[in-house]
């Protein structure tokens, strides 16, 4: 997983607080101007990997409702398919077996897993863009990533995701390894 690019900026103002934000790709950290060299590369990582946690925590309001999501499809086509992808209906549907959303082209339909309703914010981001740029090229040829690539976080989103799947297989597979059924012993993760 690549790290984000850093800039650092000294204010003169701050005397105590470090903050960040992400803006775009970066990854903007505050510190006091007198801080020493040390103590920024400490502080740089920690508030990486503070905010790391908190957007991993952050869903998306997407998640409330078929038109808050229709909502966040309209804003991210927007920002990175110049507008173009214009689906006539977004949904939230019932988990799917083996997919984690689909896109019907011909009906300018697009149906999002209700297991998505749990991933952070910018994973269903990654998701929602992949599938409206299928509305402009149905296949996974080089002229469709083109555009999904605009998503600054595509290819952590696509780590994300398969971690996901991973993991839930896995889960499957250790719950399908006695017989008869067993009460899980197991704590509960999370
Ligand atoms: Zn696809």
């Amino acid at each position: 997983m690549a790290e984000p690019e850093v800039e650092v900026r000294r204010s003169k103002r701050r005397k105590q607080t470090v903050s960040a934000y992400r803006d775009g790709e970066k990854v903007v950290v505050l510190i006091p101007a007198r801080m020493s060299r040390a103590e920024e590369k400490r502080w740089v990582a920690d508030m990486l990997s503070r905010l790391e946690r908190s957007e991993t925590r952050r869903r998306s309001p997407a998640r409330e409702s078929d038109a808050a999501l229709a909502a966040r499809c309209a804003q991210l086509s927007a920002e990175y398919l110049d507008a173009r992808a214009v689906p006539d209906v977004v949904r939230w549907v019932a988990p799917m077996r083996t997919r984690w959303a689909s896109c019907t082209p011909a009906e300018r339909s697009i149906r999002v897993s209700r297991r998505l309703q749990d991933v952070p914010g910018w994973v269903l981001d990654y998701v929602l863009v992949h599938e409206l740029a299928h509305l402009l090229v149905p296949g996974h040829g080089p002229r469709f990533w083109k555009w999904v690539q605009r998503y600054p976080r595509m290819d952590r989103a696509i780590g994300y995701l398969e971690g996901l799947s991973a993991a839930a297989s896995l889960g499957l597979d250790l719950a399908d390894d006695t017989e008869p059924d067993e009460p899980d012993e197991e704590g509960a993760g999370d």
